[in-house]
């Protein structure tokens, strides 16, 4: 006998996978550069060259035996030391170490989150669709659920009436994610006040505070050149969840971290129970290796090019509205979100498979009328793609 929820969990296919093993069965077939894959958010810049020296020099010049073994279990006192000084000269904040637990990337951050915020099976957490999918997957792991509040499908902001009347006694935490994955919508200094403003006063009104989970892989890539505060501090039961797959390019390499804010309530208690639902999860000890690395790179204050990225959404945006498509003009991430032709992500999703056109289904996003296209390709794969892309928009029309 195993367990009925972790079965289902390893063996529900994910859209997205399904999608990505579709493209390299394609690709086998017809040659890689005939399939136009746009399913997965890996990063198509590559990693700072100053990071790359730098690791190489710690594999090279290092003691084998100091770069590889355990450090202690919320990443070493250096990393967080680096990260915490970093954030400082940025945000202007005044964090030191004992703000932070590196975890290997933003999902272990939030797993242990959630698993640190869970009291018991009646705990809910809200997020706003468009949401990461895997949202609903480590609510339920900790034994709580996660609740949506439906989008606001003029500009995917947050439905501030929605919100209130979903917030109950039994809401333990609302997860936001700016920039977002999958609309690309970046939210205001202040939205994040309006927010913040409404969950004091729920907190206030059901006597427990409501934490702010703050979901950020994406703070680097803005292309609106206005940089926003840190909701720590605006907000004080708000916890980040960072990671640097995309900001240093390096998702395979699992590192992020949590990040708990100064003005906390029963700060230590929550610091010490995400380090403990991390250590019962296994996620203690983030890898060795890129705890050194990322201590570099926050000391350097590497970030990342956006030029690519930048002009990657600008010739895809402007080649699908020029067809007829709908969409928001994104300010963050590298994905366009865009109204499925037909009004229905699964059918546009399968019809463009038939142009070796590989789109998410807005589905598992909660907007099941959307696409999610994912930007982080070559400039050549949209220009590719951009004649079919227009076929099908073509094809869905009465
Ligand atoms: N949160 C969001 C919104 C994401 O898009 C992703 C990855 O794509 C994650 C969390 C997980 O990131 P990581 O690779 O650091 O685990």
């Amino acid at each position: 006998m195993v367990s009925k929820d972790m079965l289902h969990a390893g063996r529900v296919r994910s859209a997205i996978r399904d999608l990505f093993e579709f493209g390299r069965k394609r690709a086998a077939e017809v040659g890689e550069a005939n399939v136009y894959d746009f399913s997965l958010g890996n990063p198509s810049v590559p990693p700072p060259a100053e990071m790359t020296r730098e690791m190489v020099r710690l594999l090279s010049d290092c003691d084998p035996f100091a770069l590889h073994s355990y450090t202690s279990a919320p990443g070493s006192n250096e990393t967080r030391d680096a990260i915490a000084e970093n954030l400082n000269r940025r945000f202007g904040t005044s964090f030191t170490r004992r703000n932070l637990y590196i975890t290997c990337g933003a999902a272990a951050a939030l797993a242990s989150i959630f698993r640190a915020l869970t009291i018991d099976a009646g705990t809910e957490f809200i997020a706003f669709a468009p949401y990461f999918p895997e949202y609903g997957g480590f609510a339920a792991a900790a034994g709580g659920r996660l609740v949506v509040v439906k989008p606001d499908l003029e500009h995917f902001q947050i439905d501030f009436s929605a919100l209130e009347q979903t917030i109950s006694a039994h809401t333990q935490g609302v997860i936001i994610n700016s920039p977002n994955n999958p609309s690309g919508v970046i939210y205001s200094e202040e939205t994040l006040r309006t927010l913040c403003d409404l969950l004091r006063k729920k907190s206030a009104a059901f006597g427990h505070p409501i934490y702010l989970i703050s979901d950020e892989p994406y703070r680097e890539l803005n292309y609106t050149g206005v940089s926003l505060p840190l909701v720590t501090e605006l907000y004080d039961a708000a916890i980040v969840s960072y990671s640097y797959s995309k900001s240093l390019s390096i998702p395979g390499d699992r590192i992020g971290y949590a990040l708990v804010g100064n003005a906390m309530p029963d700060f230590s208690d929550v610091f010490d129970a995400i380090a403990g639902a991390a250590r019962m999860m296994g996620y203690v000890c983030a890898p060795s290796l890129l705890q050194k690395v990322v201590a570099f790179c926050a000391d350097q204050n590497l970030l990342p090019d956006l030029s690519s990225y930048r002009r990657n959404r600008d010739a895809l945006y402007n080649g699908l509205t020029q067809f007829g498509y709908t969409c928001m003009p994104p300010d963050g991430a590298f994905y366009l979100f865009v109204q499925a032709p037909g009004g229905d992500g699964d059918r546009f999703s399968e019809a463009a498979k038939a142009e070796d056109i590989l789109v998410v289904s807005g589905r598992s996003f909660g907007c099941p009328g959307y696409i999610r296209i994912a930007y982080c390709v070559s400039y050549e794969t949209i220009i590719g793609a951009l004649p079919g892309l227009g076929r099908l928009y073509h094809s869905f029309q009465p």
